[in-house]
């Protein structure tokens, strides 16, 4: 049963909710679509505490014992909405030993603690971390609304910034990754200050399938570099059944500059990000396997290095 708390304080109704179960959050989001979703709070509780934000009507859903569920299958991988970052990240590691690095480096231990996966997602942010590396695995969202379920290609909820494929009342169920075949080689590099707790200024993930010296399929999403995760659909397409090459690298290098307009910020210029961006590929393409072990320790040798 959910449980419902009214604070009628300064003559306001605020309602927060915690539900036992998926069917019954799911229930609860039909009747109040404008309730804000709270997971681990590790983004929401900050529009509180800095930005000073009320929030009306809360549905906590660390409660649905059903959320904490991770699937691991020889198939892939399938985290429910209640799974946290330090609960995923051995499953994560083994199915691509990249994407346990990456979680390594997400906030810290408390954050990682509390901080779900599907709550990463579902915040949209352009430089949230998990984006990027599960769209180059090709990851598949499971929204649900009421008891109607859909699936839908990761890539696709980020419309614009701010803007993600969720309609009122409409929740992330599960996140499905799919396991990468044997001779996929996966990269991927968060690019960022400090080794904890910082926010990217590049993330960068590469799923490259190279067979007789020709890549036979590559798939490469970056966050940090658009108002939204994207991928780099004109360096793929360089890339793709080209052989791997120097040349081939640069021709994809060059088309980045076309995938992306990344901003300036306190991160990193635009012409920083679109040159790690760069020098990312140009390194997996020099070292292999575990090249950018490096550089997700240490982001400026992306320019002085590549
Ligand atoms: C100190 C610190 C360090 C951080 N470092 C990083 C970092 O290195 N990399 C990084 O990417 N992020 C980082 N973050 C941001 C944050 O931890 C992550 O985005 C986290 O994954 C959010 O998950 P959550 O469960 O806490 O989401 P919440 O804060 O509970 O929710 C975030 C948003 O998603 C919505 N939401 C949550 N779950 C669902 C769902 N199942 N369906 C629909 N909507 C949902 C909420 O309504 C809200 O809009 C950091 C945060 C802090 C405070």
């Amino acid at each position: 049963m959910a449980l419902a708390h009214h604070d009628t304080t300064a003559g306001q109704t605020r309602q927060a909710f915690a539900p036992r179960s998926a069917d019954a959050l799911s229930a609860l989001l039909l009747a109040h679509p404008q309730a804000r979703i709270v997971a681990g709070a590790t983004d929401v509780g900050l529009w509180v505490t800095k930005q000073h934000r009320d929030l009306e009507a809360l549905v906590f859903l660390g409660d649905c014992a059903d959320l904490r569920r991770i699937e691991e299958t020889p198939q892939g991988l399938r985290l429910y909405a209640g799974v946290r970052y330090s609960e995923a990240h051995p499953a994560l590691a083994r199915l691509a030993p990249d994407l346990g690095e990456l979680v390594r480096r997400i906030a810290g231990t408390q954050v990682r603690n509390a901080g779900t996966i599907c709550g990463n997602i579902a915040n949209g942010s352009p430089i949230g971390d998990m984006p990027p590396a599960l769209i180059a695995l090709d990851a598949r969202l499971a929204l649900r609304h009421g008891d109607t379920r859909r699936e839908i290609a990761l890539e696709d909820f980020f419309i614009a910034y701010g803007k993600q494929d969720r309609a009122p009342g409409e929740w992330v169920e599960s996140v499905f990754i799919p396991r990468p075949a044997g001779e996929t080689q996966i990269h991927i590099a968060k690019l960022s200050k400090r080794f904890d707790s910082d926010i990217s200024a590049v993330c960068g993930a590469f799923a490259l399938t190279i067979s007789s010296d020709i890549v036979q399929s590559a798939r490469i999403a970056f966050g940090g570099m658009a108002a939204t995760p994207a991928r780099a659909a004109h360096a793929e397409a360089a890339l793709i059944g080209h052989p791997w090459t120097a040349a081939t690298v640069e021709a994809a290098c060059a088309a980045l500059a076309r995938d992306y307009t990344p901003l300036t910020d306190m991160r990193g210029s635009g012409a920083y990000r679109l040159a790690a961006a760069a020098n990312l590929l140009r390194r997996i393409h020099a070292g292999g396997p575990g090249v950018l072990d490096n550089a997700i320790t240490d982001s400026h040798a992306q320019v002085a290095h590549g």
